[in-house]
């Protein structure tokens, strides 16, 4: 094999051949099946056609190939066991296939398959092997007829035609309905990827035991409709459907021993070594937590573009558990901050192109995997502490296997999935009763009306957040349009001083006083702490009981104080903002009273963030025309991120300018302005609105102008200055990809810009004195240090060149006499390709006839050998498989590689390989 394709070559590759054969190309359909219900996910390519198959469906081909999503994480396709402990299986994968409708049969399908594996990609026809169908209850008749075209095919193997029974080889959709038998086609990889070479007795096997061969492609021939379990009749129409695993494939074709070291796993790798800082050695030496992080981010990147968000049950149920049991194996590799939505974002680079969805939703997937993951650090090591306990008791009564209820127990109050749970388990060679959390889970989801008692964990609590607003406005402790919300004139403490707490949620439940550590929602009848929105992140700060005045007395200290850290805000039904925190001193009660404070050093950050983020907008429509709108943003404390639509990169220079420009902007100290209007109105003077942003009836608008002149006016809900100037300073980090057509930029203002500053400025001086120059000397201090370096690059080649050279002449006394030929076999160290070109030139030079000679350097080797003796039967090619290297090419000039530490030995055979070759 020559060509070396990326994956995305590789499945447009199958698609266009298929399409050349007169095919449809068909979209993926989405992991969750429409309108079935039998299946929790589309589990292979079939899903979408099965009512064609069963003839209550028609589409407008006979004939389509697409690549599907598949999910085997749940249901009678189950994989998760195999994930992360072997190199082929996923929870997630694509599955490739081409299918005939009453259209072509086991002719065509075995003739393409073949044609495509062997013609366009290469394959080597030796490695490839067939089954097909015998009957191992003697019922159904052999299959024959595919027997004998994998026999036609040109260089098929004619003995590699295997026979196997109903359960690898005829397939069924279900108890009754169409069938028929299968073929698989299984790859070769060589005796040295069997992974049981040291157990007595192994044999490698197509379906056996080991990983040498790969099942790679199924080729399955509906014929019959199975009408009882001893009855066929022959289908009216014969069909045609096949899968072929798509990571398999790209294995196979870029030559590597796993799955996960194809490109399509590269950048999702990268990031996570880039985040743990392993070499790549120490990521394969502990390579299972890699492997499970990479596929269920994948997973869960795919379940949630197709609309599966974390929860509770079912599809959402499966969601969680992949994110969760993600985050736990990220742990094992030292990562513990929310780390899955970089890893996703590779993910998306990777699919993007070919999967749109995920690019559509890219927001909505990174933005629910940090959710979900910092939901199951809040729990996760309290959950795992009981279930040590748990085990521990196991253990002490002599137990194996933990009863399911108390692990639903573990989900119910710490979020600790039962895969998890098991996971644990098993690494302490114990194990969870799946059907008794199955069974609790159950009893729990109808006790609780459908999950929805469990509260928080779901994000589906809406309902319950509306009971407590109707209570509370029967009591008249809210007015109809529920909690006031004021982030953007109201974060003063005064004005949200002596605020009545109006109820307080605890894992999913209203109680009426919550303790220390408690995770805790609060509802105030006012708030100023902003709500995540329009890309600007929300606000934290604190919740402090507010002690009543006592006569004579400050204010403090008293038994009844408290303080709750708000890490977020959400609007939990209509109606309703909850503050989201923990309980960090004291006893919070309903109907105390108390002062909420927005960490304002942060929220100030932010808003130097926002307001640069539009400067920097209407900066960029003056650099690079009114085509480059915002497609996302996050306006964070430390940087701003922003996202526009911009077809390529951005040259240095209009950087530059766009930086000079905000810049300006900030020094010529405009107002900031806000304003509320009619959308309508709001648009028609051109404000401008954000894509894939929902706004109300009456929206805010934001202007920074001068006396005479509109520098920005955007429609926004976020929280801004009230001057350019508090800006500060604005400094553009990094202007790279987002997606096709889409560019980012990321940005940093006032303090974070300072503190850039002072640490490029240290660097700078640091080189600068490494160098003994001045900061304005360093560029071309460089520059002439570069020169010298290539300089001395160029001599030592030369040097290392003319070694090589004396090394070779010397050696040329060893020059042996094989029969008639003058045989030569040398290492020559440190040494590169080219020069041991140049010297297989110079040995020619001195035997034009008679001669052969092997060279080595490393492990590279060159054979070269001279025409007269390659008319007598020896090849340079030969000669170096002939000493157990591999390679080829001329027959006089061939080039290789040896294995590792083998070279000695390998030399030693020269001679006698010359010999044997001769005739
Ligand atoms: P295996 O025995 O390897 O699990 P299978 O018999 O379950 O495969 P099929 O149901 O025939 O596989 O699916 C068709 C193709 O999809 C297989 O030939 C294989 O290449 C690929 N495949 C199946 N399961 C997975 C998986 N979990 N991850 C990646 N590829 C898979
Ligand atoms: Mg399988």
């Amino acid at each position: 094999m020559t060509k070396k394709l990326t994956g995305n070559q590789i499945r447009q590759d199958f698609i266009d051949f298929f399409v050349e054969h007169g095919h449809t190309a068909v979209p993926s359909m989405s992991l969750v099946p429409g309108g079935d219900a039998t299946l929790l996910f589309t589990n292979s390519g079939m899903v979408q056609f099965k009512d064609v198959f069963v003839g209550t469906d028609k589409r407008p081909y006979t004939r389509a190939v697409d690549s599907q999503k598949c999910l085997r994480v749940a249901g009678k396709h189950n994989d998760l066991d195999e994930v992360g402990r072997d190199d082929t299986h996923h929870t997630f994968f694509e599955m490739l296939g081409n299918w005939s409708f009453g259209d072509y049969y086991k002719k065509e399908a075995i003739e393409w398959a073949w044609q495509l594996l062997t013609d366009v990609w290469g394959l080597d026809k030796t490695h490839l092997w067939a089954t097909v169908f015998k009957d191992d209850k003697g019922n159904i008749p052999s299959d024959e007829e595919a027997a004998d075209y994998w026999r036609l095919q040109p260089g098929f193997q004619k003995e590699q035609v295997l026979y196997f029974g109903r359960k690898d080889n005829f397939w069924e959709m279900a108890e009754t309905g169409p069938c028929g038998p299968c073929s698989e086609i299984h790859y070769d990889r060589g005796e040295k990827y069997c992974d049981k070479q040291d157990v007595p007795g192994h044999v490698c096997a197509v379906n056996g035991e080991c990983t040498r061969f790969l099942e790679l492609w199924n080729l399955v021939f509906m014929q019959y409709n199975r009408l009882g379990p001893d009855t066929l009749e022959p289908l009216p129409a014969t069909h045609v459907d096949t899968g072929m695993g798509f990571e398999r494939i790209v294995s196979v074709l870029q030559e590597v021993n796993s799955n996960y070291k194809t490109d399509l796993f590269t950048k999702a790798l990268d990031v996570l070594r880039s985040l743990t800082s392993h070499t790549a050695a120490e990521m394969q030496a502990d390579f299972t937590p890699y492997r499970v992080v990479a596929d269920h981010t994948r997973s869960a990147a795919f379940l949630i573009a197709d609309g599966v968000v974390p929860g509770n049950m079912g599809r959402n149920y499966v969601c969680r558990m992949i994110i969760r049991r993600a985050a736990r194996f990220g742990a094992k590799i030292g990562l513990h901050e929310p780390f899955l939505a970089k890893v996703a974002e590779a993910v998306i680079a990777e699919y993007g192109d070919f999967y749109p969805e995920l690019k559509k939703n890219q927001a909505t997937i990174l933005d629910n995997l940090t959710r979900e993951e910092i939901r199951f650090a809040r729990t996760v090591e309290a959950g795992t502490a009981q279930l040590e306990n748990l085990l521990s008791e196991l253990r002490a009564a002599n137990q194996t296997t933990l009863d399911g209820h108390r692990a639903f127990d573990l989900y119910a109050t710490y979020g600790l999935p039962f895969e998890i749970s098991r996971d644990i388990a098993r690494e302490q060679g114990l194990d969870v009763d799946e059907k008794g959390f199955t069974e609790a889970k159950e009893i729990h989801s109808k006790a609780s009306g459908g999950g929805k008692a469990m509260g928080k964990l779901g994000g589906e609590d809406s309902e319950f957040f509306a009971g407590i607003f109707k209570q509370l406005q029967k009591n008249k402790k809210l007015g109809e349009h529920g909690v006031e919300y004021d982030p953007y004139t109201g974060t003063q403490v005064d004005k949200y001083t002596g605020l009545e707490v109006l109820a307080l949620v605890v894992n999913g439940e209203s109680v009426e006083s919550a303790s220390l550590d408690d995770q805790v929602e609060v509802i105030l009848p006012k708030t100023g702490f902003y709500i995540e929105a329009g890309g600007q992140v929300g606000d934290t700060g604190y919740l402090r009981f507010l002690p009543a005045p006592v006569m004579g007395r400050g204010g403090g200290g008293e038994g009844g104080a408290w303080e709750i850290e708000v890490a977020g805000m959400r609007r939990a039904s209509a109606g309703v903002i909850v503050h989201i925190g923990e309980v960090i001193s004291g006893q919070p009660k309903v109907g105390d009273k108390a002062v909420a404070e927005v960490d304002l050093v942060r929220r100030h950050d932010i808003m130097r963030n926002h307001t640069a983020t539009h400067l920097m907008h209407a900066a960029l429509h003056q650099v690079l025309g009114e085509g480059a709108v915002q497609a996302g943003s996050l306006v964070a404390p430390d940087r701003l991120r922003f996202d526009f639509n911009q077809p390529e990169a951005m040259t240095p220079e209009q950087i530059e300018r766009v930086e000079k420009i905000v810049n300006d902007a900030i020094a010529a100290d405009m107002p900031v302005t806000f304003k509320e209007k009619s959308l309508a109105e709001a648009k028609k003077e051109g404000a401008m609105a954000l894509f894939g942003e929902k706004y109300g009836e009456t929206v805010r608008t934001i202007t920074v102008a001068d006396n005479d002149h509109r520098y920005s006016y955007e429609l926004c809900g976020g929280t801004h200055l009230d001057r350019t100037s508090d800006v500060g300073a604005f400094l553009i980090v990094s202007e790279g990809s987002a997606a096709a057509g889409v560019r980012r930029i990321e940005a940093v203002t006032g303090r974070g810009a300072y503190e850039l500053i002072a640490k490029r400025f240290k660097a700078l001086k640091q080189t600068a004195g490494a160098l003994k120059s001045s900061v304005e000397e360093v560029p071309a201090k460089v520059e002439s240090l570069q020169d010298e370096v290539s300089d001395l690059k160029k001599e030592l080649a030369n040097l290392r060149s003319q070694q090589a050279l004396a090394t070779f002449d010397l050696r040329l006394s060893t020059v042996q006499t094989v029969k008639d030929v003058n045989v030569l076999a040398v290492e020559i160290p440190d040494s590169t390709v080219d020069t041991l070109r140049m010297l297989a030139d110079k040995f020619r030079e001195k035997y034009p006839k008679g001669g052969a000679a092997v060279l080595v350097t490393g492990t590279t080797v060159i054979a070269v050998v001279t025409e007269d003796l390659v008319k007598r039967g020896v090849k340079a090619g030969d000669l170096i498989t002939g000493i157990g290297g591999k390679g080829g090419g001329r027959p006089n000039l061939a080039q290789g590689s040896l294995p590792e530490g083998q070279v000695k030995d390998a030399l030693g055979k020269v001679a006698k390989a010359v010999e044997e070759k001769l005739k």
